[in-house]
């Protein structure tokens, strides 16, 4: 039987590059040349290393580690080859281990002086960018040097822990204590009650049971402390498009820059199966796919990246600095002269009894990959009329039985792009049900047994369904600003004329506060415009930040 090539074997030439000793010649301004000597190791799984390395001399083998049987080798580096993997470039813990086999010597450049070197070698740091990526690619596809979820498959814990770190492009392994030996000596080594499954082994060693997303981010190192003295020029609140966009342009420009996301970056895009209408992609992309470009873009211009990390209130620091302070749940406080808010919008839930009872394994807001192998072969329902339900019923459409359209209007020409109409109409496993409204969900110990649906023109119907997705609609992410910028009726941020007489289209009600994407009132809800606010408010940003020094400097004289 043929073995099909893995991903390594048909990127190896982009993914290991060797670089010309004139390239590295013009790298060393960036970093300082170490040695070291045979056995030493240069990085070691879940520990913060020394940044991206350039062999000079000697050999350097790279291996992964498996929670089952030995490490396995991925590559021996010899000189002209770049050590490192997208972790190194925000200062984050290795994913593999590295161990020099005779003596080496390295050009090591710092994670501070990565974005120097990218935007001064553009050539040889898209090489570089790339190599990077694809590398990440590699450990996503074996799961290498992630945590080690234990537990069983379909349990919404799981769910939640795998779905989180999918969505934030972290590798990670799953083992169910069904059917893996390993796994059930885990749980016998550590004691663990099988009410207290699953259980994460993290890459440093730790063992948590049954974490938050947070506490589990913060074990393998995704996320560290804030340093509460330092003052970005700006701090973005939200990385779905506008931030990430915001982000991209500004540090790109040369501002200081802090993204803070509470869950993933992407927001509402990276959730989308596919995004069809976003210019320059004639066959569509995945939304992930979109966004985890932009999310290593604005990490290559030097983006700081605190994800997840959530804010709860904005305030301003001191009236002579003018400075903000946004206070984060975790009680942490990050400051910056100015502040741009995209924290978008969420799904609104559906107002039906238990509905909470069955969140965890089988109430849906996502389409992903995740759910699609969940639905796989079943019936299932979707509520909604808009395009990301037109969406979601095309991708799941592929993979489960049957899926019930559930509509409230008379038809989905009203609220769904013609495309989507039309594809739906196509496929013979979707069942529109216009004019009805989900009136009640049956089941136990938190999965979904049966969805009942009554109709406008009378009668209600019952179906065996284990998977009910809802898209009805979105709701701003904005009552953490309460009573500090002005709000519409429905809670989206007032900007431009509406929020002062003065104020600029991206302005808020307050000085150095900008508000883009979907949480702004009367934006277009799309990732284009998201992105082109993104674009747009960083010219409002520079102004702000000159006219502010200008007001300093004129304070210093009188
Ligand atoms: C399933 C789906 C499919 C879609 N398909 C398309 C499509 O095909 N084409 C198209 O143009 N548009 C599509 N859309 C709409 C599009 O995704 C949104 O318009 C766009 O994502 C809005 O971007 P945003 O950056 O303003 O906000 P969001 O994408 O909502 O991102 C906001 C981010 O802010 C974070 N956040 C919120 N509050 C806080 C806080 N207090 N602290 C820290 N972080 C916070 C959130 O976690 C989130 O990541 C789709 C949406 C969905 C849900």
């Amino acid at each position: 039987m043929a073995i099909a090539p893995s991903f390594i074997d048909t990127r190896r030439h982009q993914m290991f590059p060797t670089l010309e000793p004139a390239e590295i010649a013009r790298l060393r301004r960036f970093g300082e040349l170490r040695t070291f000597g045979t056995g030493d190791v240069l990085a070691r799984v879940g520990e913060v290393g020394n940044g991206l390395s350039i062999i000079l001399s000697g050999r350097v083998e790279i291996t992964q580690r498996h929670q089952s049987g030995p490490s396995t080798s991925i590559v021996t580096h010899g000189p002209g080859a770049l050590m490192g993997e997208l972790a190194q470039l925000a200062g984050r813990p290795a994913l593999v281990d590295a161990r020099a086999q005779e003596a080496v010597a390295a050009l090591i450049i710092p994670p501070e002086r990565v974005r120097a070197m990218f935007v001064a070698e553009a050539e040889v740091g898209e090489r570089i960018m790339r190599a990077l990526i694809l590398r990440r690619v590699g450990l996503l596809e074996t799961g290498a040097g992630g945590p080690v979820i234990v537990g069983h498959t379909g349990d919404g814990d799981v769910l939640r822990l795998e779905g989180f770190l999918a969505r934030n492009g972290h590798p990670r392994q799953r083992l169910d204590p069904e059917t893996d030996a390993e796994a059930r000596a885990l749980i016998e080594r550590f004691h663990v009650d099988p009410g207290q499954l699953p259980i994460v082994l993290c890459p440093n060693g730790e063992l948590l049971r049954n974490p938050g997303e947070v506490e589990l981010a913060r074990c393998i190192g995704m996320v560290g402390p804030i340093d509460p003295d330092r003052v970005y020029d700006v701090a973005i609140v939200g990385a779905g498009p506008a931030g990430l966009a915001t982000a991209v342009y500004a540090a790109s420009e040369g501002l200081s820059v802090l993204v803070l996301d509470c869950r993933a970056f992407g927001g509402q895009a990276g959730a989308s199966a596919r995004i069809e209408n976003y210019l320059g992609f004639p066959t569509g992309i995945t939304g992930m796919a979109l966004m985890a470009r932009a999310y290593n873009q604005a990490q290559k211009f030097g983006a700081e990246m605190a994800i997840p990390d959530e804010a709860v209130a904005l305030t301003g620091v001191a009236a002579e600095s003018g400075d903000f302070a946004l206070s984060l749940f975790n009680a942490e406080r990050a400051r910056a002269r100015s502040v741009v808010v995209a924290s978008g919008a969420r799904y609104r839930r559906l107002n039906v009894s238990q509905l909470d009872d069955f969140e965890a394994t089988s109430v849906h807001y996502w389409a992903s990959p995740l759910e699609a192998k969940l639905v796989a072969g079943q019936e299932i329902a979707l509520v909604g009329a808009g395009n990301s339900a037109g969406q979601a019923t095309v991708y799941l459409a592929r993979h489960a039985a049957k899926v019930w359209l559930i509509v409230r209007g008379r038809s989905l020409e009203a609220s769904m792009s013609r495309y989507l109409v039309d594809r739906i109409r196509g496929l013979e496993n979707v069942t529109l049900v216009p004019e009805a409204e989900i009136s009640g969900l049956d089941g136990s110990h938190g999965t979904l047994e049966a969805v009942r649906w009554r109709l406008a023109a009378g009668g209600e119907i019952e179906r065996q369904i284990r998977h009910l997705f809802l898209f009805i609609g979105a709701e701003p992410n904005s009552n953490w600003l309460a009573g500090a910028l002005k709000l519409d009726a429905k809670g989206f941020i007032v900007t431009g004329r509406e929020a002062g007489s003065t104020r600029q289209l991206l302005e808020t009600s307050r000085d150095g506060v900008f508000a883009i994407g979907d949480v702004r009132a009367g934006s277009i809800k799309r990732v284009a415009a998201a992105v082109g606010e993104g674009a747009q408010v960083v010219a409002m940003l520079h102004a702000y930040l000159a006219d502010s020094d200008r007001n300093k400097s004129a304070q210093h004289r009188h």
